[in-house]
């Protein structure tokens, strides 16, 4: 009797958690992206920051990223897949010590919403591989009045050959 109890309240329990995890971000690692690989074979190949910020939806600390400053003509990859995230031409300067773009490259990126951390933000990862990239904000400058705030560490920059 007691145990039959148990054992309800138990689905129940997990009826919760299933749909909490549809909203809170965990749904994008059960999707299926073109490029999957397990959690171990991610671990091997990207560095240790890159796992923490691709695979865990980690941030990375501001002002340390060096394609801060990075002003050339190219496209910014995913560091996950390679797949091209954002253009030079979308980048801007928006002070937050983030790597901010105002639109990525159509079809390069997907959204969540994201509740972690006490506040409801807009979680950006890639189509490709579903890497966590960062997330957007509608405080961002025209044409589009968005920012896509950025973890450098999940990008790779590959310049324009001139
Ligand atoms: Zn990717």
């Amino acid at each position: 009797m007691f145990s039959r109890r148990l054992l309800f309240v138990g689905a129940g329990l997990s009826v919760v958690a299933s749909r909490f995890a549809c909203v809170d971000g965990k749904a994008v690692a059960a999707q299926n992206f073109p490029v999957s690989h397990s959690d171990a074979e991610w671990r091997r190949i990207l560095t240790t920051d890159q796992y923490s910020v691709l695979r865990k939806e980690g941030t990375e600390y501001p002002f340390t990223s060096p394609l801060l400053n990075e002003r050339r003509k190219g496209n910014f990859a995913c560091a996950g897949c390679g797949q091209d995230a954002f253009s030079s031409t979308t980048k801007f300067e928006s002070g937050t010590g983030w790597p901010s773009f105002w639109a990525p490259i159509e079809g390069a990126v997907s959204t969540t919403q994201d509740s972690s951390m006490g506040m409801v933000r807009t979680e950006v990862h890639c189509s490709r591989c579903g890497g966590h990239l960062g997330h957007v904000f509608d405080d961002g400058p025209r044409p589009t009045g968005l920012r896509y705030c950025m973890n450098g560490v999940a990008l790779i920059f590959h310049p324009a050959s001139a």
